[in-house]
């Protein structure tokens, strides 16, 4: 039976640190980090994504505020409050929570955060450093699962990894992290042929797709490490990941289970990325 990676007790873990450093920070410079998150509209499960991230700052110490603005928000007036937090010495992350409502340029609105406040890490200045491997930002569900692999002693270095699929937030710099760390990186996408000949050769898998069961037992190697990124609800309101748990878990020698693999670790390394911000406003002033 594999090991079941306990993302929860990762974050506690890691967040346990984040307050020490967030704590000392405030004793010894007088600053606290802060958070600023943007919502658009109404769509729920965005609205319980924000109000979980709040709650993680408030828990580790930090400062933060949402900003809900309502559905028909034009681009303006959202530039317009990216820029004046841009200039906020309180806050030394901005988050704007995607999706936004189809009228508003998603495209601009994030190229719009300051690079050093951006700590979703999804503009094009961050993205590009990540590809360069240049110090910055990394997206959060990518580097909360390299923390993952990090704490359970998993070495990455020499490995064959297999990401299934290719997104911006996700896939793309999932290949990059686990590159820079001396894995031997293959994608695969929905043009991928005999996906699962390609997924048996993984060492670590990481299964990124969005669909329910879609990694199934015959796709593993033996003793493989599995990281289950997908969300998935049921009709029934329950949520899976993208791995076939039961089956696929008696064959690999770790996995992380859904819920409670790497949902958790996604805020925890948005809570490191604010961290980081607000250490790095203070050498800013410093200097
Ligand atoms: P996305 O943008 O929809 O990307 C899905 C990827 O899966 C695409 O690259 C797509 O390929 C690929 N794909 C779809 N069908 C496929 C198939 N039949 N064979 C192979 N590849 C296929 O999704 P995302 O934002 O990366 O998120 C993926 C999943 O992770 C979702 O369930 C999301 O809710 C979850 N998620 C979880 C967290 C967390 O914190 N746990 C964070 C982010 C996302 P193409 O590019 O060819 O279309």
């Amino acid at each position: 039976m594999a090991k079941i990676i306990d993302g929860k007790k990762i974050s506690a873990h890691l967040r346990e640190k984040i307050a020490d450093s967030a704590r000392k920070l405030k004793s010894e410079c007088g600053i606290v980090p802060g958070l600023a998150v943007i919502i658009v509209g109404s769509d729920p499960a965005s609205a319980i994504y924000v109000r979980n991230k709040a709650r993680a700052c408030q828990d580790v110490g930090f400062y933060s505020e949402v900003h809900a603005l309502p559905e028909e928000t034009t681009q303006e007036d959202l530039l317009s409050l990216i820029g004046s937090l841009g200039k906020n010495d309180s806050i030394h992350g901005i988050l704007v929570q995607l999706p936004l409502p189809s009228h508003l340029d998603e495209k601009a609105v994030i190229a719009a955060i300051p690079p050093e406040k951006d700590v979703d890490a999804f503009s094009e200045i961050n993205a590009g450093r990540i590809l360069l491997g240049h110090e910055g930002f990394s997206p959060c569900t990518p580097s909360g699962i390299i923390a993952m692999l990090e704490y359970e002693g998993i070495t990455i270095d020499g490995k064959e990894c297999v990401i299934i699929g290719r997104s911006n937030i996700v896939g793309k710099p999932m290949a990059m992290l686990l590159l820079r760390a001396n894995g031997t990186v293959t994608v695969c996408h929905s043009h991928t042929k005999d996906i699962g000949s390609i997924t048996k050769r993984a060492d670590i898998l990481v299964s990124a797709v969005g669909k329910s069961h879609f990694v199934t037992a015959d796709m593993v190697k033996d003793g493989a490490v599995v990281i289950d990124v997908g969300i998935n609800r049921g009709s029934d309101g329950k949520l899976t990941g993208d791995v076939d748990f039961e089956p696929v878990s008696k064959i690999v020698s770790a996995i992380t289970p859904v819920p409670g693999g790497v949902g958790p670790m996604t805020i925890t390394m948005l809570l490191r990325n604010t961290l980081t911000a607000a250490e790095y406003a203070k050498k800013t002033v410093d200097n």
